[in-house]
């Protein structure tokens, strides 16, 4: 089966978070499921500065954007040497700083960077003679393209046949502009109703493609329950509930070539559960490198994208409480302006104690994790989730909050859980300070029976959270969709437009 992926962002080329783990590390995983992938994504600037080998394919495409024609270049690389990735250049639009915005706030004409990226990405297709069986889209900025396929495109006699598979991995954003963009998007205004594209008066790009794609799935199962729900769905619970014979849940996998205290050269000292004599180095390593006191207290780190999502409204609120404990803290994140702020003052109320690393840096991330004794992730929601797995890995025992993907990896320590091999970190249901508080008092406790303690990491570092599971649970979905899509199309009277 042929598949063509579309992302906004892939690993190594290009990342603001899970996503790109995902779309980098997955489709190697298919060529065992006999899925043949190739990829597509926007050459942004961050990726012409990288070291990549990538090179002109000599192509060139040339879309309608509003009422003109836009032109982009045709780039080709590749994916761990063997999944052909290709990128859509237009400098207007992607040579610049930050893939979505800057801390000020998004780009502002994000909608047509994106409209441009789907129609260039499905033209693209067409000259390059890619012939999918199935075109697997990644969130808001690649949602267009289901739209597309079923609308604009679906009397396209090379792309029309293709199946479509719309991946969530995070719920809230959807891709909304105003509804003067109707025309840059390129539709008719038939579709701007609350049955296609329409959202309280303006476009919602995400919602389009979960009317028109084959199937959809979010990534852990829990997630994909709770999207149905008013808690989780962002308003688009109504939606997701009517399609949810189409809609599945697969859990993210880790790609152990990048994460893997045994191999990992950004790390001090290499170990495994076997012998985690370099645990201990690595810890030390970096208390040092975080000015803290190299002392055998518990450290927790925390990477992380600074926003509401992931529980620092929590972490700030109880701060003094926590830092009341004999620990050490190490914090490395971005993102929203007011997390820099209160986190820096954190920073500078406990020197010594708690280190504030406002910044996006690899290394960094690798070598908290190696060198933490817990990882700290209290998320008010959480789709999948790719930093509990890596802390399994590195054992650096997750202290979570039970929701989505956390609540589908993660096993609370109880004796009972623990004995058997089960238990893997500390989990709390209630999005509430007190109980993160609890949960990280829980862990100090436990650190300090060094037996238990060490039966905890082991478990999680035995845990096997690869893509050679979930990458089998996405080849299924794939036949499902292509065999959905094909009696759709035996069955599809002289209609212009349909809804899968
Ligand atoms: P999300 O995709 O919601 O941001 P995930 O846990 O699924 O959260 O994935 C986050 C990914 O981004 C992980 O690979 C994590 O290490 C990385 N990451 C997040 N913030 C930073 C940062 N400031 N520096 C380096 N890596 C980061």
């Amino acid at each position: 089966m042929e598949i063509l992926m579309l992302s906004s962002e892939v690993t190594p080329f290009a990342k603001t978070g899970g996503l790109a783990d995902v779309v980098g590390s997955l489709p190697p995983y298919l060529e065992e499921h006999a899925c043949k992938t190739c990829v597509m994504m926007p050459y942004y600037r961050q990726v012409a500065r990288g070291r990549f080998d990538i090179k002109p394919t000599g192509h060139a495409v040339s879309v309608p954007v509003r009422d003109r024609m836009v032109s982009g270049e045709i780039m080709e690389g590749c994916i761990n040497s063997s999944v052909p990735i290709y990128f859509i250049r237009q400098d207007d639009y992607y040579d610049r700083e930050g893939l979505y915005g800057t801390p000020e706030g998004d780009h502002e004409d994000n909608c047509e960077r994106f409209v441009f990226f789907a129609r260039a990405a499905l033209q693209a297709a067409k000259i390059l003679g890619l012939k999918p069986d199935l075109v697997h889209c990644h969130d808001w900025q690649t949602a267009l393209v289901p739209v597309y396929l079923r609308t604009t495109h679906s009397r396209d006699p090379e792309l029309s046949r293709a199946a479509t598979l719309l991946t969530i991995h995070n719920l809230a954003y959807q891709g909304l502009f105003w509804h003067l963009d109707m025309p840059l998007i390129g539709l008719d205004w038939s579709y701007f109703t609350p049955e296609y594209l329409e959202y309280y008066e303006k476009i919602n790009l995400l919602k389009g493609s979960i009317v028109f794609s084959t199937l959809i799935n979010t990534v852990s199962e829990k997630y994909s329950r709770e999207i149905q729900t008013v808690e989780y769905g962002c308003g688009l619970e109504g939606v997701l509930a009517n399609r949810r014979k189409d809609l599945y849940g697969v859990l993210n996998g880790v790609d152990y070539s990048q994460w893997n205290p045994e191999t990992d050269e950004f790390i001090t000292a290499r170990y495994s559960h076997d012998d985690l004599s370099g645990k201990k180095k690595c810890k030390a390593a970096l208390q040092k490198m975080c000015g803290l006191p190299v002392r055998n207290v518990p450290l927790i780190g925390c990477i992380s994208r600074l926003a509401d999502q992931k529980g620092f409204d929590l972490i700030v609120g109880v701060a003094d409480d926590i830092m009341a404990l004999d620990i050490q803290v190490v914090i490395l994140g971005t993102g929203e302006q007011r997390y820099h702020d209160l986190l820096k003052k954190m920073g500078r109320k406990y020197p010594g104690k708690m280190s504030v690393n406002i910044k996006f840096d690899n290394r960094l991330a690798h070598q908290i994790e190696a060198g933490s004794d817990m990882f700290l992730m209290p998320s008010r929601y959480e789709p999948c989730g790719l930093n509990q797995l890596y802390s399994l890995k590195y054992g650096a025992v997750p202290i979570v909050r039970s929701t989505g993907g956390l609540a589908d990896t993660i096993t609370n320590c109880v004796p009972s859980k623990l004995k058997v091999g089960k238990a893997n970190g500390f989990a709390f249901r209630e999005y509430d300070g007190a109980k993160l508080l609890a949960a990280i008092r829980k862990a100090v406790q436990v650190y300090s029976d060094g037996r238990a303690w060490k039966r905890l990491m082991v478990n999680g570092m035995k845990q096997d959270w690869s893509w050679s599971r979930s990458a089998g649970e996405y080849a299924k979905l794939y036949r499902k969709a292509v065999d959905k899509h094909r009696k759709y199309l035996e069955s599809r009277s002289g209609a212009a437009t349909d809804v899968a």
